[in-house]
């Protein structure tokens, strides 16, 4: 076990800042509150959190890092809260380690790797502070390593198919070779039994017979360089027997073939220096056509940065020589952490704890390399997203912003289309509840739910949205076709003819359609006038004179009072001046009216509150003092404009218009204004005999459960 003093050594060996005390502190809370805890191995429970703060510094990590990695354990398996951590370390800390906490919960389950790429994600988009992850990271990492103390086989392998599924790639991603590799190694047995033993055994028995061509290579390698004055180090590793596993694998070469038995690696001091001992080595050895591959201007997305040739070198074997400088290997190996700490003398304080941040978080930024195995977006990407679980485990990743609808509608469009609510972590949840990060759902549903048109103002994923849609036109169609069946029967009651499915059926022949429902669509929705249908079914009816079509803007002149009529019941009118009843403001008897002297036009007449009084404020010559003649014994026939919002629901129209007929009105013109999922609001314009008539019918309309306001349009 690592002793305190040695620990405050090694972070001061490359951070001689180090705020001692706060390590110090870190350490006897951990070991406290860990107590008389222990790991399947039989050790002190402390003794792991302590080799996790060790890896890190081993990447040399500042101390908040090690610090949290002291921490990681602490609220999760111990008595120690949020708040205490909080106040002895900082509010930096407490998050960190309640980040690390986070990650540690979740269960991956599914097998698949769309799963285990949306975890990968998920572990990003929770990491908001990659040295979360990086906490993660060696904890997995020192859980692996004493891995072989866990007895349940089953357990062995889970956790180590997790590790290879989800941290070994992260480790990969953010540049940790070295972690990447040890995770793998140390994973590799356990998920795969009977492979590993068949490649060490392999491996076994090729490293006998060709141990001695690696010394061959490096000698010769060495002497080149020697030769030609270029100093350079040369290293032969045999390779990672679970990425010989890989490329045999996925890229289905045979063991024999392997170049990469043994990764030769020639470090120099510059990128000049690389170039350079490219070419003796291509001088030397014939190199095999395309395979040659230049990271180094072209960096992989992770940073990592290297030339990589393959030869036919001694005994005419093809080998594969990596050759990069101190940094690059630096970066490689350690990431990008400790590449800050070459590049930046310690000692220099201005911010080189973070830069180091920025340089990974740039990596992840600047990158697309199709080629990679991973996701190639960028950290922020991720943060557009949110992951939730379904009760069972199952992730669900949605845009940022998605609601329990959209999550509803992410599992299955049946379960989207009867969901009347949720649970969000066991508490109830509306429907339009947006979800956050981590959030388990459950969702509630009814066999008599239906999609409601107004879900679509807070969805936010397409999925949702196109089948809420889709059901919405499904629900508009049985409105049209409602409303025209409605039309055409009042207007062949008005023509005196008998309404059939005989009749109809003419005209679906004639119009070349398929049945009766789309003839009634195409009048309910206003593409075509009920007069034109029965036109079509009737065509002697044609030349007569007829009473107006309801869905067309035709005022009934028989019962409508004519233009230029001074017949009307108004007293105050000039004799021998034509008066026209106004069209923005429909005055009826009852209404204060004023008339308006149009110069060659004759008389406007206008309610008083009409706006389009307003230019006429400057002449009061023109002005007209009007009124009704006994309204209440008018039998003239008026229209006035109302405006609807109804209920955007299935029978709304047909059910105003019922109520309209009922109270004696008859509607001359309908026209849609507006249409949202929920509502909608119509024009109608009304034939009534006066202001008291028309109030008795938007009273009748107000009490409909269908409508949620009417009022008299002045305009
Ligand atoms: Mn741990």
């Amino acid at each position: 076990m690592i002793r305190q003093y040695e620990l405050i050594e090694m972070v001061k060996s490359y951070d001689p800042d180090l705020d001692e005390m706060r390590l110090n502190r870190a350490y006897v809370f951990s070991m406290k509150a860990h107590g008389t805890q222990t790991r399947a191995s039989g050790d002190p429970y402390f003794s792991h959190p302590l080799e996790v703060a060790g890896i890190l510094t081993a990447m040399q990590l500042d101390c908040d890092t090690i610090v949290t990695a002291l921490l990681h354990d602490t609220i999760e398996d111990t008595v120690a809260t949020y708040e205490q951590i909080e106040e002895l370390f900082g509010a930096d800390i407490a998050k960190m380690v309640d980040g690390v906490t986070k990650l540690s919960e979740l269960e991956y389950t599914s097998e698949t790797s769309k799963q285990a790429e949306n975890f990968r994600k998920f572990f990003l988009a929770m990491s908001d502070d990659i040295r979360v992850l990086l906490v993660k990271l060696a904890d997995r990492l020192h859980n692996m390593r004493t891995l072989h103390h866990i007895k349940n086989s089953e357990k062995r392998a889970r956790i180590s198919r997790e590790t290879l599924d989800i941290y070994a790639p992260l480790a990969e991603r953010i540049g940790m070779q070295e972690l990447m590799n040890e995770l793998e190694d140390l994973a590799f047995p356990h998920v795969y039994p009977q492979a590993y033993e068949s490649i060490m055994k392999r491996l076994d028995y090729l490293y006998l017979n060709t141990d001695n061509v690696r010394d061959k290579v490096i000698h010769d390698l060495e002497s080149i360089f020697s030769k030609n004055f270029l100093e350079a180090e040369v290293v032969g590793r045999r390779k990672q027997p679970y990425s010989i596993w890989k490329k045999i694998t996925f890229r289905n070469v045979s063991l024999e073939n392997q170049a990469d038995l043994f990764a030769f690696r020639v470090i120099v001091d510059d990128v000049e220096q690389c170039y350079k001992a490219l070419g003796l080595i291509h001088t030397v050895w014939p190199a095999v056509p395309g395979l040659l591959k230049d990271y180094i201007s072209m960096p992989k997305p992770n940073g990592y940065q290297s030339i990589h040739t393959v030869v036919i070198g001694p005994q005419r074997k093809r080998i594969e020589i990596q050759i990069r400088s101190t940094e690059m290997d630096i970066i490689a190996e350690k990431g990008v952490a400790a590449h800050w700490r070459y590049k930046n003398d310690a000692s220099k304080k201005d911010g080189v704890h973070y830069r180091w941040l920025q340089d990974i978080l740039e990596i992840l930024e600047h990158t697309a390399d199709p080629e990679e195995f991973l996701e190639h977006t960028k950290i922020a990407m991720y943060q557009n997203q949110v992951f939730c679980f379904t009760p069972k485990g199952e992730l669900i990743n949605l845009p940022i912003g998605a609601t329990v609808v959209d999550f509803a509608y992410a599992v299955h469009t049946i379960v989207g289309e009867t969901c009347v609510g949720g649970k969000v972590n066991g508490a109830p949840a509306q429907l339009k509840r947006i979800l956050a990060n981590g959030d388990q759902v459950e969702i509630l549903r009814s066999e008599a739910q239906k999609p409601h048109a107004s879900w679509e103002n807070f969805v936010v994923t397409g999925k949702a949205k196109a089948a809420i849609r889709r059901y919405t036109r499904q629900q508009q169609k049985a409105e049209y076709i409602a409303l025209g069946l409605e039309i055409l029967k009042h207007s062949f009651k008005q023509e005196e003819r008998e309404f059939n499915l005989k009749a109809i059926n003419s005209a679906v022949k004639k119009l070349n359609l398929k049945e009766a429902d789309d003839v009634f669509e195409m009048v309910g929705s206003g593409e075509m006038s009920d007069r034109a249908v029965l036109e079509i079914i009737f065509p002697a009816i044609k030349n007569k004179e007829t009473t107006a079509s309801i869905n067309t803007i035709v005022i009934d002149k028989k019962r409508a009072h004519k233009a230029g009529d001074n017949q009307l019941p108004i007293k105050g009118l000039s004799p021998g001046l034509p008066v026209y009843i106004s069209k923005c403001c429909h005055p009826l008897p009852g209404d204060r009216i004023i008339g308006i002297v149009a110069s060659g036009k004759g008389i406007m007449v206008h309610t008083i509150d009409c706006e389009a009084l307003d230019v006429y404020t400057d002449a009061p010559e023109v002005w007209l003092d009007l009124s009704w003649i006994s309204p209440e014994k008018n039998q003239e026939i008026f229209v006035a404009r109302i405006d609807i919002s109804l209920k955007h629901e299935t029978g709304s129209l047909v059910n105003i218009l019922s109520l309209i007929a009922q109270d004696q009105g008859n509607v001359s013109n309908i026209k849609l204004n507006e249409r949202s999922p929920d509502n909608f609001r119509i024009e109608l314009d009304l034939e009534v005999r006066d202001v008291k008539h028309l109030t008795s019918i938007i009273a009748a309309l107000r009490a409909s459960n269908y409508v949620n306001s009417v009022e008299r349009a002045f305009s």
